[in-house]
């Protein structure tokens, strides 16, 4: 292979053979050189211990069970990893082995990893050692297990999730038999701590095929144990007289989060479940319309429910609330600049941009167009509101005035007076005019 290390990586290549040592670059390092991609990750493996990596990088950090010795350094973002050769991979499940136990050679450390497109290794010269024809699948792009994969996947039910979340990654399929696998073993995810499906997911939300992700966890019998609550929404109509949707609520789901614009996993997740709730509050009228009043609320209980489970983090199980809970936000030009305020608050500026990101999933995904003149006249007012004064000290008198223009001393009214104001004024930005307001002031008093 013709490819040109960096020199940190040569760096590392030639002080461990100099030390008398094998190493080589593994995983997903060789996955990208050979397919032509930037590389992010660079594991190696070798037949030095931990303690013998230590000594030739001193400066190197050993922080856990599994023989893996850190380095980081300036030229990439993540620490260089470098791990002694396993006989066994740490199992995502309970049943972890207590002790791995290093393995002698790179055949048996090769035959212990996921995929075929995995187990390939390549050593200074660029020459590959590649017993299960991992560069073959790479061309095929096919995910295949490594062996047997109903044994690796009883062996290690993370591997499920891997496969597909690696397959939307890199826009790969997976191999038939390793996909019925999956699809016999599907129910042993639960057997998997849930930071790690939790991990998965989201990896797998975020990258460039989410959609097709997410098919392929359909389709093998995942989503059913990892997101129940999903799969309700198969075969839920929403197609009624003069209403705009064509799709039942499962397909508009997917739809809208192939067509969300946001890269962000919390964004596209909340896209993806912005309407479970519909198969909850799903009634049909006798004139035949179909409606899902209140189902926002429903779908933000639901996304709470399941980012508990899942364990997501405060934030991220803040922000996937939010977006859920206030997904039905109407932009009809009439509102007064106080409900965009109101708006503004309930979303939090934080998240606009989300909302509306959410928004253009929803819309593309039920057929509509990206967007429409009251969304984008909705989109300035946001801005314009934003601009404008929300507090009581941006009015244009003050406490000061109150009491000059009543003759009345510091008390609770005053403060009264100022509120009062302040809430007219929210209303209509056009009133925050110095001579109106104190003629306001006037006349509350009378009141
Ligand atoms: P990413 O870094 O994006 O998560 P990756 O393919 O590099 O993707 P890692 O989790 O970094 O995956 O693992 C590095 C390598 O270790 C993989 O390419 C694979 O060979 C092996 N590996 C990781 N997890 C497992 C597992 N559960 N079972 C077997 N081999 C694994
Ligand atoms: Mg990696």
């Amino acid at each position: 292979m013709t490819f040109e290390f960096p020199p940190f990586v040569n760096e590392i290549f030639e002080k461990f053979s100099k030390s008398g040592f094998e190493i080589f670059l593994v995983g997903g390092a060789v996955r990208d050189i050979i397919m032509d991609k930037n590389v992010v990750d660079w594991d190696f493996t070798t037949n030095a211990t931990p303690e013998q990596i230590l000594e030739i990088f001193p400066g190197g950090f050993y922080d856990n069970q599994f023989g893996t010795v850190g380095i980081a350094h300036e030229s990439s973002i993540k620490p260089y990893e470098i791990t002694t050769y396993r006989q066994e991979w740490e199992y995502s499940d309970s049943r972890r082995p207590d002790k791995v136990k290093w393995g002698k050679i790179l055949e048996s450390d090769l035959s212990r990893r996921d995929f075929t497109i995995n187990a390939i290794a390549l050593d200074k010269d660029g020459k590959t050692v590649d017993p299960y024809n991992g560069q073959e699948d790479i061309n095929k792009k096919l995910i295949k297990a490594v062996g047997d994969p109903v044994e690796r996947f009883r062996e290690d039910a993370l591997r499920m999730m891997r496969a597909v979340r690696i397959a939307a990654q890199i826009g790969f399929e997976i191999d038939n038999d390793t996909f019925e696998a999956i699809k016999q073993n599907a129910e042993s995810i639960n057997l998997i701590a849930k930071e790690r499906v939790k991990d998965e997911l989201l990896k797998l939300l975020g990258s460039p095929f989410p959609y097709e992700g997410i098919m392929m966890f359909q389709n093998s019998g995942l989503l059913s144990q990892i997101l129940p609550e999903l799969e309700e929404t198969i075969g839920v109509e929403q197609k009624s007289p003069k209403r705009h949707h064509k799709y039942d609520v499962w397909t508009h789901s997917l739809m809208a989060l192939k067509n969300c614009p946001s890269a962000d996993p919390i964004v596209r997740f909340a896209t993806l479940i912005h309407d479970v709730g519909k198969a909850k509050t799903q009634k049909i009228t006798p004139e035949g319309i179909i409606t899902f009043y209140n189902h926002e609320v429903i779908s933000a209980r639901v996304a709470r429910a399941v980012a508990d489970r899942l364990r997501f983090s405060k934030e991220q199980r803040e922000k996937l609330w939010i977006l859920v809970r206030r997904h039905q936000f109407t932009v009809d030009e009439r509102q007064t600049d106080s409900a965009i305020r109101r708006f503004i608050r309930n979303v939090g500026k934080e998240n606009l941009q989300d909302m509306l990101d959410l928004r253009v999933g929803d819309r593309l995904g039920g057929g509509a167009t990206e967007t429409s003149w009251r969304l984008e006249k909705f989109k300035e007012r946001l801005d314009e509101v934003q601009k404008q004064p929300f507090s009581v000290k941006d009015l244009k008198v003050n406490g000061q005035d109150v009491m000059e223009v009543l003759g009345i001393t510091p008390g609770p009214k005053v403060g009264q007076i100022l509120n009062q104001l302040f809430a007219e004024v929210e209303e209509d930005i056009s009133r925050n005019e110095r001579e109106y307001l104190l003629g306001r002031i006037k006349e509350l008093d009378k009141i």
